[in-house]
C-alpha cells in the first residue's frame, strides 16, 4: 500500500540535497569549529556559511542568527532570555492562548518565577487582534510573543501590524515562525520582529536543529552556560552537520517557496472543496483565507477524531488530531478551545497538512476515502445510539 503523508506540520522528510550537504561533516570534515587548526577552521567556515544563508533569507545580518536545537529551544531562549535580561525594566509578558506549548509552557514557568503573563484571546478564526495587543501593553511589559502562523488550524496572524505596535511602544516582539518557513515570507523587517524562531525539520532539514533571529542590540540572557559558542548565547560544540543541513534546507525552501506554496495551495483548496462537497456537517477551522497554504483543519459533527485517524491510518493516510503533542491524550486542543468551537465539533477534528511531495493523486484518493470513513463512523454511531436507547428502555 502506498502511504499518503498529510502531516507535514508535524515534520517533513530531509531532502536528499540537504542530506548530501550534511554527510561530509560526520566523517571527513569532522572538526570542532572552535579549533584553530585547518580541520577546525573548515567546520567553522561551514557553520558561518549556513549562518550567512539563514540570515539572507530573513534579510538579516549573520551575527543576528543564533543556532539552537530546534523550535522549542528557540522559543525558550527568546522568551526566557529577554524576560531575565530585562527584569529591571519590567516583569510583564504578552502572548496568545493559541501559541505552541513551547511558548505557552515557557510562559507558565515564568509565572512561577514571579513574572506576569497576559494570554490574549483569539476570535473564532483564531486571529489575535492587534488592538488587543496594544491595550494589553503596560509600562511593565518587556515582550510580546505572537506566532506567525498557527500549527493546528493554520491561521496566519497579523504579525507585521503587531510588531509595528510593539516597536511604537518600545516593547520587544518575538514571533514563532516555525510553521511559516517555506510557506510565507520570513523577512524580519516585514514582520517588524526582534526575535524569530525557526526549526529545520519543519522545512525539510534535520530534526534537532533550529535558529533564533535576534535583532542586533537585543539583550538576552543565555539558557545554556559554558563555552562562548554562538556569541555566548548558547554554549556547547555546534551541531555542525545539523547547522549545515538547516542552511541548505532554508535556502532551498526560500528559492522554491512561491512556486511550492502556489502548487500546494491549489491542491489544498481542491481537497477542501471536495470534502465540503461530499460530507454534510463539516466545518473548516481557522481563517478561511488568511491561513497557511498547506493547512486544512476540519471538524466533523458526530465523529470521534481518534477513530477517524485510526481508520485513515488503516487506509494508508497519515493525518493528525491537531497537534502532535496533544494527540494520544484525550485533552481537547487548547487552540480549538480558544476559538470557542462547540465541544461536539472539537471532538471530531483532524488536521491534514500538505507538503512538497504531495501529489494530485494523493489528494484525489484522500478526497474519496475520507468522506466514506466519516459516513461509516456516523452510521456506526447512529446504531450505537439506537441500541443505547433500547437498553435504557429495557432497564
Ligand atoms: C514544531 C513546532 C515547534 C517546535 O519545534 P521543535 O523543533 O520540534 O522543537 C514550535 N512551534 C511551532 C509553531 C511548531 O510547529
Amino acid at each position: 500500500m502506498d502511504r499518503i503523508y498529510l502531516d507535514y506540520a508535524a515534520t517533513a522528510p530531509v531532502l536528499p540535497e540537504v542530506l548530501d550537504a550534511m554527510m561530509p561533516f560526520f566523517i571527513s570534515r569532522y572538526g570542532n569549529p572552535s579549533g584553530i587548526h585547518g580541520t577546525g577552521r573548515d567546520a567553522h567556515k561551514a557553520v558561518e556559511e549556513a549562518r550567512r544563508r539563514t540570515a539572507a533569507v530573513l534579510g538579516a545580518e549573520s551575527r543576528e542568527i543564533c543556532f539552537t536545537s530546534g523550535g522549542s529551544e528557540s522559543d525558550n531562549l527568546a522568551i526566557q532570555g529577554t524576560a531575565f535580561a530585562l527584569r529591571e525594566k519590567g516583569n510583564h509578558l504578552i502572548t496568545s492562548r493559541i501559541e505552541h506549548h513551547a511558548v505557552l509552557n515557557t510562559c507558565r514557568w515564568l509565572e512561577k518565577q514571579g513574572f506576569r503573563v497576559t494570554y490574549l484571546p483569539v476570535d473564532a478564526d483564531g486571529t489575535v487582534s492587534p488592538d488587543a495587543v496594544r491595550d494589553a501593553i503596560t509600562p511593565e511589559t518587556v515582550l510580546v510573543s505572537i506566532m506567525t502562523a498557527n500549527n493546528e488550524i493554520g491561521t496566519v496572524e497579523p504579525v507585521g501590524e503587531i510588531g509595528r505596535i510593539c516597536r511604537e511602544k518600545g516593547v520587544l516582539f518575538h514571533t514563532d515562525a516555525v510553521q511559516a518557513a517555506g510557506m510565507l515570507p520570513l523577512r524580519a523587517d516585514g514582520m517588524n520582529a526582534d526575535l524569530i524562531s525557526l526549526s529545520a525539520h519543519k522545512f525539510h532539514g534535520p530534526k534537532g536543529t533550529g535558529a533564533l533571529y535576534i535583532r542586533k542590540g537585543t539583550r538576552l540572557d543565555a539558557l545554556i552556560h559554558g563555552g562562548s559558542q554562538e556569541r555566548g548565547l548558547r554554549a556547547g560544540t555546534e551541531n555542525v552537520p545539523g547547522i549545515v543541513g538547516l542552511g541548505k534546507a532554508i535556502e532551498i525552501a526560500e528559492a522554491e517557496r512561491t512556486a511550492n506554496a502556489e502548487r500546494i495551495r491549489e491542491l489544498r483548496d481542491l481537497l477542501i472543496r471536495r470534502i465540503r462537497g461530499a460530507v454534510p456537517d463539516v466545518k473548516l477551522n481557522g481563517h478561511p483565507e488568511r491561513r497557511l497554504p498547506n493547512n486544512c483543519h476540519f471538524s466533523f459533527a458526530g465523529v470521534e477524531s481518534e477513530a477517524l485517524l485510526l481508520r485513515l491510518d488503516l487506509a494508508g493516510i497519515a493525518a493528525s488530531g491537531g497537534s502532535a503533542c496533544t494527540s494520544g491524550s484525550m485533552e481537547p486542543s487548547h487552540v480549538l478551545k480558544a476559538t470557542g468551537l462547540e465541544e461536539e465539533l472539537m471532538k471530531g477534528s483532524i488536521r491534514l497538512t500538505l507538503g512538497r511531495e504531495t501529489t494530485a493523486e494523493e489528494i484525489e484518493k484522500t478526497a474519496q476515502v475520507l468522506p466514506e470513513i466519516v459516513k461509516d463512523l456516523r452510521a456506526m454511531r447512529g446504531l450505537q445510539e439506537k441500541s443505547d436507547c433500547f437498553q435504557k428502555k429495557d432497564s
